[in-house]
């Protein structure tokens, strides 16, 4: 039987995705390219944001009606959060959270042998041990994904997470090492440590991200490890040194500053101020060469006067983020800032999206013009539509080579380049050492 799977969010779910698919295939199932040959539907869900969840539901409709008679499984944090909602969803006729997935072949054997719907979603204790669903196989690609951490308990108060992922856990370091070790045997080059609050890696026994990250980097054949999202309160001064000693670790850090202003920081829970975000950024600036600074921004965060928008832009201009994402504040059920008062209203909150992120793009034309006349070494990606060759430097500046390799392609290679010019996203650059 084929399986077809979906994936909703963030790189987390990517990673977990790709646990599932293999898990299928060890219990005999075929992993479907192509949704039209598929008997079975696998939607891994996301649940951070209100617009998020109509969208899965949309989607899950448009499956049920294309596909009448295959069997939908619902699984990851929308179940997990909210199963009481989940379980009612007519279209799934499986119905697990983020907990013990390993079962999922074996749930939808009976619900083929017996046609009744399943609802199984284990609720977290908080005492959780780390757990992948099965050991990751590999295949040849450019850039490999790791989950090291998962759950968070800092409950910002707008943030599902801490109800859909239950608390801090960690993968231990030997498993890190050996799951390393094989993506470096399949051919990666590059790996991007995920998890779902990357920075408190290791709280759970005693280490600390820069152990992770020292043990990753130790690893022969990796040339590049990369942080995904992290928290500015976790890193510390001493954990910066000796991350900046770590020369395969690229100098891009996506720091989630969420707002600029210290009122909007404190009633999202968030525990640090604008001066601790912008000592660090600092900090990073000056122990790593070249290094890129990216973020994540809400808008209309509960109570957000214009006044307080007008210095989180301003704190925002100040940083000179080299690519940020901005989001409009989403009511997200079951969360303390949902029962907030002074909600803004929506037609604010998108007009000061749009502010600040033509203010950001700004800085983004600013940092990649910045990048113009410097060398890096490109790891390059497979070829775009455009066919012209692309890849990312060590501080995830995108570039593009006007220049097309018809016989060699520069997959998973990576070649000297000089930066020529700037675009409003992406750099533009020429090959200068052909290997
Ligand atoms: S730190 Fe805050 S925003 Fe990040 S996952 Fe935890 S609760 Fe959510």
């Amino acid at each position: 039987m084929n399986v077809y799977f979906l994936t909703f969010g963030c790189k987390v779910n990517l990673y977990e995705t790709e646990n599932m698919k293999q898990l299928f295939s060890e219990a005999g199932y075929t992993v479907s390219a192509e949704e039209t040959s598929a008997d079975i539907f696998a939607v891994n869900s996301c649940t951070v944001t209100g617009t998020g969840d109509k969208k899965l539901k949309k989607e899950l409709r448009r499956l049920r009606r294309s596909y009448p008679n295959s069997v939908i499984v619902l699984t990851g944090c929308f179940p997990q959060a909210f199963s009481e909602e989940a379980e009612k969803i007519p279209e799934a006729d499986i119905v697990t959270g983020t907990k013990n997935r390993a079962e999922l072949p074996s749930l939808v054997e009976s619900f083929i042998r017996e046609r009744s719907h399943i609802v199984s979603v284990c609720p977290y204790t908080r005492k959780e041990k780390f757990e992948d669903m099965c050991n990751t196989r590999y295949e040849n690609n450019t850039r490999a994904f790791l989950k090291i951490q998962d759950g968070c308990g800092m409950f910002c108060t707008y943030c599902i997470i801490p109800y859909s992922r239950g608390g801090f856990r960690s993968k231990p370091i030997e498993d890190i090492i050996a799951e390393t070790k094989g993506f470096a045997e399949a051919g990666y080059k590059e790996i991007v440590l995920v998890g779902i609050n990357l920075s408190f890696y290791g709280v759970d026994f005693g280490k600390r991200l820069a152990d992770a990250v020292e043990a990753v980097c130790g690893v022969e054949g990796i040339e590049r490890v990369r942080l995904s999202s992290i928290e500015p309160e976790t890193i510390t001064e001493e954990d910066v040194k000796r991350l900046s000693k770590l020369e395969k670790l690229c100098p891009h850090f996506h720091l989630s500053l969420q707002s600029g202003c210290d009122k909007t920081l404190k009633a999202m829970n968030r525990r640090y101020l604008t001066a601790d975000y912008e000592k660090l950024v600092n900090n990073l600036r000056n122990n790593f060469k070249n290094c890129s600074i990216t973020t994540d921004i809400i808008v209309g965060f509960p109570d957000e006067t214009e006044e307080d928008f007008r210095q989180s832009l301003e704190f925002a201009e100040k940083i000179g983020f080299a690519r940020s994402h901005i989001f409009p504040y989403s009511k997200r059920s079951g969360t303390p800032a949902a029962e907030m008062e002074n909600q803004v209203p929506e037609e604010i909150k998108h007009r000061r999206a749009a502010e600040m992120a033509a203010s950001m793009d700004a800085s983004t034309r600013k940092f990649m013009q910045s990048q113009v006349g410097a060398v890096f070494p490109v790891l390059f990606e497979r070829e775009k539509s455009d066919g012209f060759p692309h890849g990312y430097t060590p501080n995830y500046t995108p570039v593009k080579i006007l220049t097309k390799y018809s016989n060699k392609s520069l997959r998973n290679s990576v070649f000297y380049v000089k930066i020529v010019s700037a675009e409003k996203d992406h750099c533009v650059g020429k090959l200068i050492i052909n290997n």
